[in-house]
């Protein structure tokens, strides 16, 4: 098991600078996600992290040793690629144990590692099958036996799911999360995907444009996200461009040209350092943060407007509230039953929390 620390990598590819002076720290044992849109540099860093590219500039260390130029081979990372790259003529048995042997480990300590990582991947029974014949989700876990079984410090994962279906994707979440548990792995995950990020990960990396955006544990990103992008990229959120209008005691006020009226704001949810010295701020509120009800509510924050759209989930409702020309603010509750669901047309007020809006 190992850390892992980037200190200020940064890699060009002609004139495209793929990631920029980014740093970061992986503890030992984390199951940490690097999450963001396609060419956000997410590959290009775990591909620095492997070895398979050095940084133009910066340092990749390992624990305390620096590893910034050291062969792939010589890491001891097992990495799972998008598309598997597995042997398709061969059989399992001789895709798992390619690595071994390359090792030069001997015949029975091969096929006792390799017994022993297909029966926690759940394919023992198919140890002789060729690749090429099984389904999606058992050539996954064929690519994760095969990381796994050269006991890696680090275990890398690039899109992992990203070819499966639904089902099988949730599936093979908990299975990745219950391998990583088990074997206590430092594991760094990447993918474009909100929910498999929030669901699986110790921490979460934010990328964007080649820079880290944040880091935090899922309830910090998706409740704190620090600037405009973080809260749009995950989850749902009503953004609105704000300016600043004065404090009194622990309450802030905010204009906002587009709602056409003030939005109060609890300190705690502010993320600048000086209020009095900021341009271009947005507040942020989750659409299950709104409440809203067809007669008035006594508080501040509180906006009439009509139902546009109602959508059903099952689990949930979606309420589309609109302001005016310019606003319509998207609500979401549990479904409880008829009083959670209002028709399209109707005059209701929506409450937007103080204590509930970022800023
Ligand atoms: P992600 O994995 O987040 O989708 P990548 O790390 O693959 O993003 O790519 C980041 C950026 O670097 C993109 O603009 C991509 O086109 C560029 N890039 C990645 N690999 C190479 C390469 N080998 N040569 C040139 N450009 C590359
Ligand atoms: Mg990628």
């Amino acid at each position: 098991m190992s850390t892992v620390n980037l200190s200020e990598i940064t890699k060009q590819f002609g004139n495209v600078t793929a990631v920029k002076g980014l740093d970061l720290v992986i503890k030992e044992g984390e199951f940490f996600t690097f999450l963001g849109p396609s060419g956000c540099g997410k590959t290009t860093t775990l591909r620095m992290i492997a070895g398979f590219y050095f940084p133009t500039k910066g340092k990749v260390k390992f624990n305390e040793r620096d590893m910034t130029s050291v062969s792939p081979e010589k890491r001891n990372t097992g990495m799972v690629f998008q598309n598997y790259a597995l042997f398709p003529h061969m059989t399992v048995f001789e895709n798992v144990a390619f690595g071994l042997k390359v090792r030069k480990i001997n015949k029975t300590e091969v096929k006792r590692r390799v017994e022993d990582v297909l029966k926690k991947v759940r394919l023992e029974q198919f140890i002789d099958r060729q690749v090429s014949q099984l389904s999606g989700g058992q050539q996954q876990r064929v690519a994760l036996a095969r990381a796994l079984v050269i006991e890696p410090d680090i275990l890398l994962l690039d899109e992992p799911l990203s070819n499966l279906d639904a089902r099988l994707r949730d599936e093979m979440r908990t299975e990745i999360l219950r391998l990583q548990r088990e074997y206590g792995i430092t594991t760094i995950y990447v993918t474009h995907d909100q929910v498999e990020a929030l669901t699986m990960s110790d921490r979460i990396a934010v990328f964007n444009l080649g820079e880290c955006q944040q880091v935090g544990t899922p309830t910090e990103i998706y409740n704190k996200p620090v600037n405009d992008f973080v809260a749009e990229f995950i989850g749902e959120t009503n953004l609105l461009p704000v300016e600043r209008e004065k404090q009194e005691g622990e309450v802030f006020t905010f204009s906002s040209k587009d709602l056409e009226q003030t939005v109060h704001v609890a300190h705690t949810e502010l993320n600048i350092a000086d209020y009095n010295d900021t341009d271009n701020l947005y507040m942020s509120i989750r659409p299950e943060a709104v409440e809203i009800s067809e007669t008035p509510i006594q508080a501040e924050n509180v906006f009439s407007g009509t139902v546009t759209l109602v959508q059903f989930t099952g689990e949930s409702v979606h309420t589309f509230v609109k302001i005016n020309e310019s606003v319509t603010i998207k609500t979401t509750a549990l479904n409880r039953g008829p009083s959670t669901y209002f028709k399209e047309g109707t005059q209701v007020y929506a409450y937007l929390p103080e204590n509930h809006i970022r800023v």
